[in-house]
C-alpha cells in the first residue's frame, strides 16, 4: 500500500486506526501455496489468534484457507464467518475437556496436547477422531518466549511419552487421525525445521489411521531492512521431497498442513497514529502518539521491532526520535529511530502492523481500542468501528445502592 493511500484512510476514519492490505494477504497465501505445489494435498490453517476480525476470515476462506483455532471463541467466529466444521482445527493448551467436548460436538477437528485430556476424552468419546500435539524437543530461534518446542515448554506432548500415549490409544480404542507440532515462532534454519520433521514423520509410523501430518508454523518475516526471512521456497522444495518419500512409505497419500499466522497477515497490516506531542528532553525528542501499548504491545512485550514512517511528511529530513505513547506507563515503541521530521499532528505508520497487534489490544487507560479497516481492491472498508464509551461501561454493574451515591449519571457519557 502506498503512503498516500494510508494518509486518507487516516483522514477518512480518523487515527489510530489499524489498515490490511487485502492483497499482500492473497499473495503471501499464493506464495505459500506455490512453495508446496509437490504435494498432493496441502491444508493452509489460518492461525485465527494473529488476526480474528470477520472481515479477514472470510477472506481467507474465499482464498481456500481452513483455520487454525485455540479457543471455542475461536471457533465459533470460524464458523460464523462460514468455515464449514471440517475446515477448523481447534489446537488449545491447558483448556478444560468440558470446552474441548464443546468444540468436538461443533465438528470439528480436535488437537490434544496433553495426555491426561487425551485419556479422559479418548474414554468418553472413542469414536470421534483426534489429532495429537507432539512436541519434538528441538529448539528453532533463540527466544524462550516464543520457542515452543523445547524441553521447557508447556506445549504439547513429549515424543519420549509416546509409549505411554499408545497404551492410552490402545487402550481406550481411540482413532488417531493426525500428527501435529508447532515448534515454535521462527524458522531461521531450515534444517532444523526438517530435523523436527523428521522426528513427526518417525512418530507418525506408529498410527495407523492417519488422515494428516501438521508442521503447524514459525514462517519469519522481515520486520526490518536485512532481517532474515524464512526461505518458504526451500523448505516447500526440501519438506515436499520428504513428505513424499514418508507417504510412500506409509503406504497412502497424506494431507501436509501448515497454520501460520504471522505470515500471512503481518506484512498485510498497518497500524496509524496521531502525533500528539513533539517534546524536546535533554537527552532526546520524544513523538508521542494517541495510542499506546493499550493498541500495540508487541515493541513492550517482547521487543519486537516495528519500523514507524511518517506518512505526512515523507520527503522531510531525518532526525532521531523516541517515539512513545500516551499511557501511564513507559510504551516506548522504538527509540533513537530515524524518522523524516516529525511535527504534532503528523501520522506515523507503523509497519508489519497485521498479526498479534489488534488482537492483543486492550482496554488499558479505559482508552477506546482503534477502528480497523481492510484496504481491498483500492476501497478502504470499515471493518470495526472505534469503541466508544459504551463500550467502556458494557458488563459493568452499578452497584448504586452499596455506597449511597447517585447511579451513574448520564450525561457523563
Ligand atoms: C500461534 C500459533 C500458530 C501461528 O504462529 P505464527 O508464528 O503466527 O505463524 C500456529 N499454530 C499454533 C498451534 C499456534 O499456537
Amino acid at each position: 500500500m502506498q503512503a498516500t493511500q494510508l494518509l486518507s484512510i487516516a483522514q477518512e476514519f480518523g487515527a489510530p486506526v489499524y489498515v490490511y492490505d487485502s492483497e499482500k494477504i492473497s499473495s503471501q497465501f499464493n506464495r505459500l501455496t506455490n512453495a508446496f505445489k509437490n504435494v498432493s494435498s496441502l491444508r493452509l490453517n489460518y492461525a485465527v489468534k494473529a488476526l480474528s476480525n470477520i472481515a479477514i476470515l472470510k477472506l481467507m476462506n474465499s482464498l481456500g484457507s481452513g483455520l487454525d483455532t485455540v479457543s471455542i471463541q475461536e471457533v465459533k467466529l470460524g464458523l460464523l464467518a462460514g468455515f464449514s466444521p471440517e475446515k477448523i482445527i481447534y489446537t488449545p493448551n491447558g483448556v478444560s475437556l468440558e470446552e474441548i467436548e464443546e468444540a468436538a460436538a461443533l465438528g470439528v477437528q480436535i488437537n490434544i496436547d496433553n495426555l491426561s485430556i487425551l485419556e479422559q476424552f479418548g474414554s468418553k468419546h472413542p469414536d470421534i477422531p483426534v489429532c495429537i500435539r507432539v512436541n519434538p524437543h528441538v529448539m528453532a530461534g533463540g527466544n524462550s518466549n516464543i520457542s515452543v518446542g523445547h524441553i521447557d515448554s508447556k506445549f504439547g506432548i513429549s515424543i519420549h511419552q509416546i509409549p505411554h500415549l499408545l497404551r492410552i490409544v490402545e487402550l481406550t480404542n481411540m482413532n488417531i487421525n493426525g500428527i501435529h507440532m508447532h515448534t515454535g515462532s521462527d524458522i531461521l534454519d531450515i534444517d532444523v525445521f526438517l530435523y523436527a520433521s523428521e522426528i513427526l514423520f518417525e512418530t507418525a509410523k506408529n498410527f495407523k489411521n492417519l488422515d494428516f501430518i501438521d508442521f503447524g508454523s514459525g514462517f519469519k518475516v522481515p520486520y526490518k531492512e536485512g532481517d532474515i526471512q524464512t526461505n518458504v521456497e526451500e523448505l516447500g522444495k526440501k519438506l515436499s521431497t520428504k513428505f513424499n518419500e514418508f507417504c510412500k512409505e506409509y503406504g497412502r497419500e497424506l494431507t501436509l498442513a501448515f497454520e501460520p499466522g504471522k505470515f500471512l497477515v503481518s506484512e498485510a497490516g498497518f497500524f496509524l497514529a496521531k502525533v500528539n506531542v513533539v517534546k524536546q528532553t535533554t537527552s532526546t525528542v520524544f513523538a508521542s502518539v494517541d495510542s499506546g501499548f493499550n493498541h500495540l504491545i508487541r515493541p513492550m512485550l517482547y521487543g519486537s521491532r516495528h519500523e514507524i514512517i511518517n506518512i505526512s511528511n515523507l520527503e522531510g529530513r531525518e532526525r532521531y526520535y523516541s517515539v512513545v505513547g500516551y499511557i501511564c506507563e513507559t510504551d516506548t515503541f522504538g527509540s533513537n529511530r530515524r524518522i523524516n521530521e516529525i511535527s504534532e499532528g503528523d501520522i506515523l505508520a507503523f509497519k508489519n502492523a497485521g498479526a498479534y497487534c489488534f488482537t492483543m489490544a486492550s482496554n488499558y487507560n479505559s482508552r477506546y481500542r482503534p477502528a480497523e479497516v481492510l484496504w481491498h481492491k483500492g476501497k478502504a472498508h470499515l471493518i470495526r468501528e472505534r469503541e466508544t464509551f459504551d463500550d467502556i461501561l458494557r458488563n459493568q454493574v452499578d452497584v448504586e445502592d452499596l455506597f449511597q451515591v447517585k447511579k451513574l449519571k448520564a450525561e457523563a457519557k
